[in-house]
């Protein structure tokens, strides 16, 4: 049995006495909001803060907000609670779809939609007991100085896997990020860094209390995902798409790839395919075209990589098929 290390943990009412917790933990602090992924990371030893603030007492954090104008969804808001909200369907029907293609029913009932933003990256060599991963004398993210994926590689390429993350890009959603200096907002896409073991932008110490997202003003969005399992399982690969359409023709389009990098990958040349056009089969079979090039997994999850660059085509087209 895998057990948790020990480690002192805290549970504040408010955002400021959990950044300021935060901050005076320095290195050895992590938040935790379901705990879902950072508690199996712990108990694997992948991740050992000595420090754990806990989020689930904040009550701004698990808030729900329906303006005029933006949708606000506070960082530690259910996952379960998200994808079966009514608004949310209604106006964001890609986003309670990823969302419900989460793990389990289970984990989504305690796992958060800031949570799985913040997700850590993974990797065959990395998603392992402690044991099995000293007999491979660790890797490159965790103890060890050698990227099994690629041995001449000075970077780690654990990948990106978080299904909310390409249809949160692709619907434009910006982040509230909070710590001790004070609030800023960024937009989601800004939030990661290709780099398997650096791959968010924010520092430590900042929390995540609010996904924003605008009024959908004619986007429609949808997501698919690529995965051994159709009970559960991680993306191998996996696609965010949002299209505008006027007058007949596509005025707007955001083509978002997760599970190909350390980083969601924006298909910006696909996304060029695609305005000016009809959103009918010569222009998605474009924008498949252009999405295949820049999809270059690794072979560090289930699935051959090859597979998985030869089936971005078909991903991207069958999201785009979705929003005709
Ligand atoms: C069996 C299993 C299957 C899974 N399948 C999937 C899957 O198919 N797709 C998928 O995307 N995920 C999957 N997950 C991962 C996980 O359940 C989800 O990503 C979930 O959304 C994580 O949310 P959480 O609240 O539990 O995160 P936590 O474990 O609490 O936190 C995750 C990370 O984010 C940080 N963090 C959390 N909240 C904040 C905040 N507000 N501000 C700053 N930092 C914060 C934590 O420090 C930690 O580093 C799976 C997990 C398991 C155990």
């Amino acid at each position: 049995m895998m057990r948790l290390p020990k480690f002192r943990y805290y549970a504040p009412r408010t955002v400021r006495e959990a950044v300021k917790i935060r901050a005076d933990a320095g290195p050895e602090g992590a938040y935790v909001a379901g705990g879902t992924d950072l508690y199996p990371n712990m108990k694997r030893r992948q991740q050992t803060p000595k420090t754990v603030i806990g989020l689930s007492r904040i009550p701004s954090l698990g808030r729900m907000r329906f303006g005029s104008e933006t949708v606000s969804i506070g960082s530690a808001a259910l996952l379960s609670r998200v994808e079966n909200d009514r608004r949310i369907r209604r106006d964001y029907p890609g986003l309670a779809h990823a969302i419900a293609e989460i793990s389990t029913p289970p984990l989504r009932n305690m796992g958060t939609l800031g949570g799985n933003l913040l997700l850590d990256t993974r990797c065959n060599y990395y998603d392992q007991n402690y044991e099995w991963r000293q007999a491979i004398h660790f890797c490159l993210k965790k103890d060890g100085d050698v990227c099994w994926v690629a041995p001449a590689s000075r970077k780690c390429l654990a990948v990106q896997s978080a299904d909310s993350v390409p249809i949160l890009i692709a619907l434009s959603a910006r982040a509230v990020l909070v710590s001790p200096e004070g609030e800023r907002e960024i937009a989601v896409e800004d939030l990661y860094r290709n780099d398997g073991i650096a791959y968010l932008t924010k520092r430590p110490e900042e929390l995540l209390t609010a996904i924003r997202l605008g009024k959908p003003d004619g986007w429609r969005g949808t997501y698919k995902k690529l995965r051994r399992r159709g009970a559960f399982d991680f993306p191998v690969l996996s696609v965010g798409a949002a299209v505008k359409r006027e007058g007949g023709v596509v005025t707007g389009a955001r083509l978002v790839l997760g599970g190909v990098a350390s980083a969601p990958l924006r298909l910006t040349a696909a996304e060029d395919a695609l305005r000016g056009r009809p959103l009918e089969e010569e222009a998605i079979a474009a924008a498949a075209q252009a999405a295949a090039g820049p999809s270059r997994p690794m072979d560090n999850t289930d699935y051959s990589f090859l597979w998985r660059k030869e089936m971005t085509k078909k991903f991207v087209a069958a999201a785009l098929r979705e929003l005709q």
